[in-house]
């Protein structure tokens, strides 16, 4: 059974003991959780012998209009899950035992790759993320945290953020789990229709796999990276998303030159209420 844990306080005295033994895993998650978080929690096994998830919805990196009020909130059957996967420790604070001020006056500033892709269209988001993420590492004072390659940019941030902030981490990056649609799990897949479900949403994988595919066999390199991207962006809004942002990059998440031979598509896309995310990583073979 997994313990949990409220207060910071509890948390920080319940591991302080085990940290001379023992390496500490955290998985930070907002709750409701799926097949996808599960992966990351078994991750998190193999690297620690204690497993930490945390389960907080995190207002700081919540848009005015975005949808923080209606955010699934599951913990009962959350820990459940977590008990059937072996977790030790679900720290599930409270928003006043996070934040005594809210919003927090102190900032981390992310710069430029903060302002891109998720950022463009979400310009506060990932500075909530970058609080809540720093807290969490400061609270829990893991060996090991483990995030998911869904959310390809909030990776590439947190590793920034170790690096700069000299944390002493490891992040350890879990590859996306998808239904056998193809179609990347998220809590946020809930919002949508039975029918956005089945007939669309599958296809936003679908179209990028076909992209990647043309990457990887160098078609960019003869027409040109944004006839592809063109041509992709229009058969997703023809199927009835809205795509939000279709992007090849770096896997620094940098501008591709013809001569990049990894390269990552970054896709956002709403349908109906929910706005999907995906990526896919390529190699050029050409
Ligand atoms: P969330 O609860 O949405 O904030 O996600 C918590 C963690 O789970 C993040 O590191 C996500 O990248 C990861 N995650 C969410 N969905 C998936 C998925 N389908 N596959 C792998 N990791 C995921």
């Amino acid at each position: 059974m997994s313990l949990i844990l409220h207060g910071i306080t509890a948390l920080r005295d319940t591991l302080q003991p085990l940290r001379a033994q023992q390496r500490i895993a955290l998985v930070p998650t907002m709750g409701n959780l799926h097949a996808g978080h599960l992966s990351l929690v078994e991750l998190a096994r193999r690297h620690a012998e204690v497993v930490v998830v945390s389960i907080f919805v995190n207002p700081t990196q919540f848009g005015e209009n975005e949808d923080f009020d209606s955010y699934p909130r599951t913990l009962d059957a959350d820990v459940a899950k977590l008990d059937d996967v072996g977790v030790d420790y679900v720290f599930a604070p409270t928003i006043d035992e996070m934040y005594p001020v809210l919003p927090p006056p102190t900032q981390i500033r992310l710069g430029e790759i903060a302002t891109k892709l998720c950022g463009h269209t979400r310009p506060t988001h990932f500075d909530g993320v970058g609080i809540v993420v720093s807290k969490l590492f400061n609270i829990v004072q893991p060996t090991v945290a483990v995030f998911g390659q869904k959310d390809y940019q909030q990776l590439a941030i947190i590793r920034q953020i170790v690096r700069d902030l000299s944390y002493d981490i490891d992040i350890i990056a879990a590859p996306i789990v998808r239904a056998d649609d193809g179609l990347a799990l998220s809590s946020r897949n809930q919002y949508l229709s039975d029918k956005e479900r089945q007939h669309i949403a599958p296809q936003l994988h679908e179209h990028i796999h076909t992209l990647a595919q043309q990457l990887a066999r160098g078609e960019h390199l003869v027409v040109g990276l944004s006839a592809l991207l063109k041509k992709t962006a229009a058969q997703l809004n023809a199927a009835g998303f809205e795509v939000d942002y279709l992007k090849v990059t770096t896997p620094l998440l940098t501008e591709v030159t013809d001569s990049d031979k990894q390269l990552v598509i970054l896709v956002a896309a709403w349908l109906g209420k929910a706005r999907l995310l995906d990526n896919e990583q390529v190699q050029v073979q050409a």
